[in-house]
């Protein structure tokens, strides 16, 4: 498990219920998606109708579950949570569909996921709440019809131009959210501090924002880590100081690099002289798997500028240099 991972980990499934925003007012940051949404949800509440469906997409950790169950809450609708891996079968989305109630918010998380048939009745579903539910096999197989009260899907994904088109256009607001800014993970972090009754001040909660990779899940890990250290060799409160310790400790960077990172950049900076070099080389120098340098590290040094990917192949950008606080030893490629 990596303390700056996006997905979430068993502790941090425990203590999230707890930490999540319960209204749009207190949901911080994605400015622009709640305020559409404020007014998807009001208009909707005027007409006394079911609210558009929704598709959200986003890095993991940004608050797409969270602002499904704002959506919920603000309509005064229940919801039923699940996702496109767990639904295989179209008849296990059909019995999900028969027994939601009207109104009632369908979160379906990593909707990419979902295998063909179950997307093709969800088209329907979505347009007309109708199912076909297929009984019997062969040539002998009838599609009996089944109306469906009104609902609101809630679609999750980490890109909406993963879903194919025609499910795409069935949702009637789609909002992309943002990585957020250090000032916004801020405010994060001293709501959770204060829902955990955690002692932090400004320049404390500063620090943790910094290195939390714009994700508010890794913003109050973090959090949950430095509150650790605080009380075990310090007084229980968050200071700069403290933060910055105790992340030391846990060998996430000023920028939010953890080991694995920063190895990936040290051995294309010290060993390849910035690169170009190939992933598989780079990956064999770092003792990973080509997947996990692809996959794992690279999204991130590359959003952050510190590395591009070439035709050639892997290059250090001037701020990887700068970060690791090392001197090109010869005029660099990019
Ligand atoms: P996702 O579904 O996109 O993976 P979640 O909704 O599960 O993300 O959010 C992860 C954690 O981050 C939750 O604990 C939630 O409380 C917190 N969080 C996310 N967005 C916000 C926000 N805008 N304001 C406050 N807390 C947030």
């Amino acid at each position: 498990e990596r303390l700056v991972g996006s997905v979430a980990d068993g502790e941090d499934q425990a203590v999230e219920a707890a930490l999540r925003p319960k209204d749009l007012g207190e949901f911080i940051g994605q400015e622009k998606v709640r305020e559409q949404l404020d007014l998807v949800l009001r208009a909707a509440r005027a007409r006394g109708a079911t609210a558009d469906h929704v598709l959200l997409s986003g890095a993991p950790g940004l608050g797409k579950t969270t602002l499904s169950m704002i959506i919920a809450a603000e309509m005064g609708a229940p919801i039923r949570i699940t996702s496109g891996p767990a639904i295989q079968h179209a008849g296990d989305l059909a019995a999900i569909l028969s027994s939601l109630q009207e109104g009632e918010v369908l979160f379906l998380d990593e909707i990419h996921r979902m295998s063909r048939p179950a997307e093709e009745m969800l088209y329907m579903a979505m347009e007309d709440f109708r199912v076909d539910v297929i009984v019997g096999k062969g040539p002998g197989a009838t599609a009996i019809p089944l109306e469906l009260p009104p609902f609101t899907l809630v679609g999750a994904t980490t890109r909406a131009g993963l879903l194919p088109p025609p499910l795409r256009d069935r949702f009637g607001f789609t909002a992309h959210m943002e990585f957020y800014e250090p000032g916004e993970l801020q405010r994060v972090i001293h709501r959770s501090a204060d829902l955990l009754d955690v002692a932090i001040d400004p320049a404390g909660a500063a620090e943790i924002a910094g290195r939390s990779r714009g994700t508010p899940r890794i913003a109050n890990r973090l959090l949950r880590r430095v509150r650790d250290y605080a009380q075990v060799k310090a007084d229980g409160n968050v200071t700069r100081e403290i933060a910055a310790a105790a992340l030391k400790v846990y060998e996430v960077d000023e920028r939010g690099l953890d080991r694995l990172d920063r190895a990936v950049l040290e051995a294309l900076l010290k060993l390849f002289a910035g690169g170009p070099v190939g992933l598989s080389t780079l990956a064999v120098a770092v003792g990973e798997e080509r997947e996990t340098v692809e996959e794992v590290a690279e999204p991130f040094l590359v959003r952050e500028g510190l590395l591009a990917r070439t035709p050639r192949g892997r290059v250090a950008t001037p701020a990887a240099w700068t970060h690791l606080g090392l001197t090109p030893s010869r005029p660099q490629a990019l």
